[in-house]
């Protein structure tokens, strides 16, 4: 904690470590009142530091040193070393020696969830970014790369099982009922993938054959009471490592890979080699406790994690600006995963949606930043949108540009050439310019430009030549210290539709073949304007731009409703199938926010719906897409000054007004969509019951008793966690004011033994501008299943709060606002990580309508002026405060 400014880092003065670890010899005793780490680390000055005379400098945080030995030799405070509290420094060493330091650490009383702390009567630590340090004192940078040996002693009833990275390679009783397991990892890695866990778990087992034949030992550790909901993770985990064979030719090196399961933890799951931890709600899944969402989003975190095995472990960053590096890729890896374990174009939906929405909010906000950012106060506030998904659409547009053929090429000279090495993103893009040999110069700006390009098209038919030309203008907005910015090397795919929804061939000289030509295109944008003309063509087509979404852009063209409606019903590409809906409604709602709700919803928005609901014919997946209106974050976001009530009226003016227009369709939607047999998770049956929720919520959207009574019965009868889920939102999202307490107050009855089903609990009245008033989250704050030490339930009732239930957030009274300033001020003194993260909504006042703006400006303000600020929090509500 601290009231002074914390020092920025930046990139342009990075240097190379002046010493290297060959080795960490850890020896953990683990009690009930604290952990003694005893670290001794093999040293030798780095041939490549010039800094020859360099003190040694290790880092260290909330530890007490009991003992420093250089050599055998015990050192003394004061003469031969210096403690700053964030250092310890020793001015003289040789070039080459071994470090002895002994710190006494209390997990126990860890509340920040960084480095080693407790979980439910567990140990477990989490070193990403910087927790090692908080562990003992070591160069805590990911370019230390090291080999580890860990000894774990602890209470052998207490803590049966003791984990740590690599193979099992010795194991004892000790006295006093204690006992010992050691582990040691064959390759070297940095500390932030260091892990240990102990605890009282149980295991479910499995085995991997790989590729060549080796039989892997697969685990997952979990408390007593999930046992039974590991199945999902460990299939998942078995499709992920065939499938990184196959697609990227990666095989898993060690004996053994494992996940443990933990309840209280920061982020999703951690990557750390051969010992995954997860956050529970990230790997435990049963068909009565988890929806469909869950099961999908388990099945590509899992995916994720393990994928970073070769993408951040084996191949690691060199700092923590190139954090995208194996971010970026990796989510890449995960994506393409999803979409190939279901629909491909649902899966492109679901990204884009977040990107669209989160992403460029985030791109235009305050704490704008490239994807590789080149200076950070606190690098946990940068495990951000923009280094994830942005990221990975960049790694997405290296694949588009060139070919999965070359791509492969390109990742496996990448993963040959730089295995064991810390590396940037820039050794990234040149295995990937050198494998196809590719100039990818231009395109590495994506890297170092903030901001979503605009590319703004405009089009022109000459009949007398059969020319239909595009210009296409590509601009890239300021953001906080950076302007005029260069042109961005951008693929942009497209096709033209004639007037029966053909596909026409694209031709772009007057002598290309009609009959070779394609339909589909991948033109690539370099300069401010380019102009493309299209050969042959009898009459003025309708474009489909920008399929797949194949650069993270905003597209700016002045499409008619009537072509929104032809490119929904006949757009051979999904994705553009489904963004034409979106941009019809979007134009819809926000014609009818203008005129502040006068005249009438558009006709055509309720006929393509009804068209929708009949078509049997389209992927019903797509289908249920596509019944989703925009959401009203997507509708802030590309308001200029948005006015959220307004926004938040029309939106359910529209809604109302298709519910009812279409009535008897969504309960016709609703009957054909019961049944269904076993629950499964595959892409018809989740469709199914994506279709089944909507009629349903639509239904009780306009108070009708037909929705209530199915809605009932659904609740009552469910098999599964997705129809109980839908039948309660959608009860909760009515007027039905006594079934919705009822409701609520039946299901928490039920599940309030299991934490992930309560969080989900919390979360359905938090998101509900019915349920999730002010006092009524206040209430559930004061619930007893609420507990402001686990991070989880701290997201389900503040974070879905201020991030979805935005019209009960931005009441005009600003009670919203301080309440969440309150929250984030009460958090930051235990959990400074969870803090900066809550903090966002209000980060974005500039952009709102100024009634807004002002009261939000002053709940920064309120916490900008607490009086111990940690160094998360500092730089998110000084840099935003500052824009
Ligand atoms: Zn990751």
């Amino acid at each position: 904690m601290r009231t002074n400014q914390p020092t920025t880092i930046r990139l342009s003065e990075y240097k190379v470590p002046a010493y290297l670890v060959d080795t960490v010899d850890l020896r953990f005793e683990l009690f009930e009142s604290g952990a003694r780490v005893h670290s001794t680390l093999t040293v030798h000055r780095n041939p490549e530091s010039t800094e020859e005379f360099a003190p040694l400098e290790l880092d260290g945080d909330s530890l007490k040193l009991e003992r420093v030995e250089l050599d055998g030799q015990e050192l003394a405070a004061g003469s031969d070393y210096n403690e700053t509290g964030v250092q310890l420094v020793i001015a003289k060493v040789p070039a080459r020696f071994e470090l002895t330091v002994v710190t006494w650490i209390e997990p126990q009383n860890n509340t920040r969830l960084e480095g080693l702390y407790k979980s439910s009567g567990m140990f477990c630590t989490q070193c990403e970014a910087e927790g090692f340090r908080c562990i003992t004192y070591f160069p805590d940078r990911p370019d230390v790369m090291a080999r580890y040996r860990t000894r774990i002693e602890a209470d052998k009833a207490s803590c049966p099982v003791l984990l740590s990275n690599g193979n099992d390679v010795d194991r004892g009783d000790l006295e006093d009922g204690r006992h010992f397991v050691t582990w040691e990892d064959p390759f070297p890695k940095p500390s932030y993938l260091f892990a240990l866990v102990a605890g009282d778990l149980v295991e479910k087992q499995d085995t991997f054959t790989t590729c060549s034949g080796r039989d892997i030992d697969l685990r997952i550790f979990v408390e007593p009471r999930n046992a039974a909901k590991c199945q999902h993770a460990m299939d998942s985990l078995k499709r992920s490592m065939r499938w990184d064979e196959e697609v990227y030719g990666r095989e898993y090196d060690l004996d053994i890979f494992m996940i443990v399961a933990v309840d209280d933890f920061n982020m999703g799951a951690m990557e750390n080699k051969g010992l995954n931890i997860f956050n529970s709600s990230c790997v435990l899944a049963s068909q009565e406790t988890a929806t469909d969402l869950a099961f999908q989003r388990i099945e590509s975190i899992v995916a994720h994690e393990y994928f970073h095995n070769w993408s951040g472990n084996r191949v690691t960053c060199r700092d923590w600006f190139q954090l995208s590096l194996k971010e970026g890729f990796t989510v890449f890896r995960d994506s393409t995963f999803s979409a190939d374990m279901g629909s491909p174009t649902v899966k492109r939906i679901e990204d884009v949606t977040l990107l669209r929405t989160a992403q460029f909010a985030e791109d235009a906000g305050p704490m704008a930043h490239p994807v590789r950012p080149a200076s950070y106060m606190e690098i946990s506030n940068f495990y951000t949108l923009t280094i994830y998904e942005k990221g990975a659409e960049v790694v997405r547009m290296i694949h588009t540009l060139l070919g999965p053929d070359l791509f492969r090429k390109g990742s496996d000279l990448y993963f040959e050439r730089h295995d064991g090495e810390a590396v940037t993103t820039d050794d990234f893009v040149k295995a990937m310019e050198d494998a196809s040999g590719r100039d990818l110069a231009q395109f590495r700006l994506w890297y170092d430009q903030a901001g979503t390009p605009v590319l703004t098209v405009a089009d022109d038919y000459d009949s007398e030549r059969g020319v239909y030309s595009l210009k296409i203008q590509q601009a890239i907005p300021d953001t906080s210290g950076q302007t005029n910015k260069k042109p961005q090397h951008i693929p942009f795919a497209l096709g033209l539709l004639g007037a029966e929804g053909e596909a026409l061939p694209l031709r772009l000289g007057s002598t290309e073949d009609a009959a070779s030509a394609p339909t589909e295109r991948v033109l690539e944008l370099t300069d401010a304007s380019h102009t493309f003309e299209f050969h042959g063509l009898s009459q003025k087509p309708v474009p489909s731009l920008l399929r797949h979404f194949s650069a993270p852009v905003r597209l700016v063209y002045p499409w008619s409703r009537e072509q929104l409606v032809f490119l929904m019903s006949h757009d051979p590409d999904g994705f553009n199938r489904w963004d034409a809906g979106q941009r019809l409604a979007v134009d819809v709602i926000q014609s009818l926010v203008a005129s502040s709700g006068a005249g009438d919803v558009d006709p055509r928005l309720v006929d393509a719906y009804r068209a929708l609901l009949a078509d049997r014919a389209l992927d019903q997946a797509l289908v249920a897409k596509m019944l989703h209106l925009p959401s009203e974050a997507y509708l802030i976001e590309l308001a200029d000054s948005p006015d959220v009530a307004a926004i938040h009226r029309t939106r359910e003016q529209v809604l109302s007004h298709l519910a009812t227009s279409l009535r008897d369709e969504l309960v016709a939607c609703y009957n054909r969509n019961l049944g269904g047999g076993e629950y499964e998770v595959t892409p018809e049956s989740v469709a199914r019951r994506s279709l089944k929720n909507t009629a349903l919520a639509w239904l009780l959207m306009i108070n009708d008793d037909t929705g209530r009574d199915l809605a009932l019965q659904q609740l009552s009868e469910a098999d599964n966690m997705t129809d109980r889920m839908g039948a309660l939102r959608a009860l909760v999202n009515s007027d039905y004011a006594a079934e919705r307490s009822q409701a609520l107050a039946d299901f928490y009855e039920q599940f309030q033994s299991d934490p992930q089903v309560v969080e989900q609990w919390f979360s359905v009245q938090a998101s509900s501008d019915r349920a999730g008033q002010l006092p009524q989250i206040q209430a559930l704050l004061k619930h007893p299943a609420f507990d402001w030490k686990n991070p989880n339930k701290i997201r389900s009732v503040i974070g879905v709060f201020a991030g979805q239930n935005l019209a009960a957030f931005h009441n005009p009274d600003g009670s919203g606002y301080s309440f969440l300033a309150e929250q984030v001020c009460r958090l930051d003194d235990s959990n400074p990580q969870i803090a900066a993260r809550l903090v966002a909504p209000l980060t974005r006042w500039k952009k709102f309508a100024p009634a807004y703006s002002a009261l939000m400006r002053t709940a920064l303000e309120q916490i900008r002026d607490k009086a111990e600020l940690s160094a998360d929090l500092y730089e998110v509500v000084h840099k935003s405060l500052e824009a």
